[in-house]
């Protein structure tokens, strides 16, 4: 049997994707970067934007045509999760024999086996919080020019910024065992993985990986503390480099700051989201930091560590969102010169408070504002000689 796994949306859902893959693997699947000679297609999906979901399930449509007969759809990750989504499957989408949410991971081969035993329709409703299971196999897809591989160290958020799905799909924080973080990690420095799938030659390869992600949809709220399992991280012996995402700005602070200039292993770069550079806006958006706080950290990073490279995320258009607000977005853009920047239109989404807000920013005036905020942000990195 032959399986295709397609991952939609952050680093998270690569770092599933790579549990997923060791389970089919492990469940005697080969895999495919071709869908059409799949048996099984297993789409790990995103619910952050509503664009992202409509267009995933405008694609869903296009599995009902062509391929191998009797082809089986598997649907997981963010928008599995959810229940609107859920309906939408049981009465519409009658391709996708198989749904379940991020935390029921490790209960994927209980649920294809059983798919495989009785045939039939399982859009499962998975628990909103499970604690991360350990032991699940992983073949972690590296691309050689990256040469990089994911390690999850916590999941779920409990911030409940007001625009934001995370907390109600992915569920309340919860943190691995810093000993197993410790023993991934050091599994990938000194080459005892799983094998590695390269996408180009479809094969699996034991190259080193190089760079190392520890992920979290808000890592600085790792338990039981951060900054000691970067430090423990970023002392291992070997030829390596770790960095991590997302940090939150409320709960990134100068102890992390001094570990990151400390440690031997840790590349110099944060990725620290600001989404606005407005007091009001990021008030409303239940951010839990000021633009003078933000900034406050900025230079704290800067000073601290020696050739800090920083990126962000900037969303326009958030509901109340005046001229006044985007300009001291763009002015913070100009304050900090970031490196690069991940941009984004606001798009409501059901279930979270702004999602019942009035959008008082029309959709030509967000275009125009997200034109504008590119715009600065090309020049800024032409001018840093980016
Ligand atoms: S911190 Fe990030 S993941 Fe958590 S609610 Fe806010 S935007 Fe969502």
């Amino acid at each position: 049997m032959v399986a295709h796994l397609a991952v939609y949306g952050c680093q998270q859902n690569q770092a599933d994707g790579d549990r997923l893959r060791g389970f089919l693997l492990e469940m005697g699947y080969a895999l495919t970067d071709d869908r059409g000679e799949a048996d099984l297609v297993v789409l790990v999906t995103c619910a952050v934007r509503k664009h992202a979901e409509t267009k995933l399930l405008g694609h869903l449509g296009t599995y009902l045509h062509g391929g191998k007969p009797g082809r089986k759809v598997v649907l997981c990750g963010c928008m599995a999760q959810r229940e609107e989504i859920r309906e939408l499957l049981r009465k519409r989408y009658k391709q996708v024999s198989l749904s379940f949410g991020p935390a029921d991971l490790g209960r994927f081969p209980i649920y294809l086996r059983r798919l495989e035993a009785e045939g039939g329709r399982h859009i499962i409703t998975s628990p909103d919080t499970a604690p991360i299971e350990e032991g699940l196999p992983v073949a972690r897809v590296i691309d050689p020019e990256l040469n990089r591989a994911n390690v999850t160290i916590m999941t779920g958020c409990d911030n409940f910024c007001s625009y934001c799905v995370v907390p109600y799909v992915r569920g309340r924080e919860r943190s691995r065992a810093p000993e197993a973080v410790l023993a991934e990690v050091r599994g990938l420095v000194e080459e005892t993985e799983t094998p590695e799938y390269d996408t180009q030659n479809r094969t699996f390869t034991a190259d080193r990986t190089r760079e190392i992600w520890l992920l979290g949809q808000n890592v600085n709220s790792y338990k039981p503390d951060f900054p000691d399992l970067l430090r423990a991280c970023g002392s291992l012996d070997g030829d390596f480099s770790i960095r991590f995402m997302t940090s939150h700005p409320r709960d990134a602070g100068t102890r992390l700051f001094e570990v990151m200039a400390r440690t031997p292993h840790i590349a110099p770069f944060l990725h620290l989201p600001v989404q606005s550079g407005s007091g009001a806006v990021l008030k409303a958006m239940n951010r839990g930091y000021t633009r003078t706080e933000y900034l406050e950290k900025i230079r704290a990073a800067k000073a601290v560590i020696p050739g800090l490279t920083l990126t962000s995320d900037v969303m326009v258009g958030f509901p109340g969102e005046t001229e006044q607000d985007f300009m001291d977005t763009l002015s913070l853009l100009e304050e900090v010169r970031f490196a690069k920047l991940f941009t984004f239109q606001y798009s409501p989404r059901a279930g979270t408070p702004a999602g019942e807000w009035p959008q008082t920013v029309s959709q030509g005036e967000m275009k125009e504002r997200f034109l504008r905020l590119l715009e600065v942000q090309k020049r800024i990195e032409e001018e840093s000689g980016g």
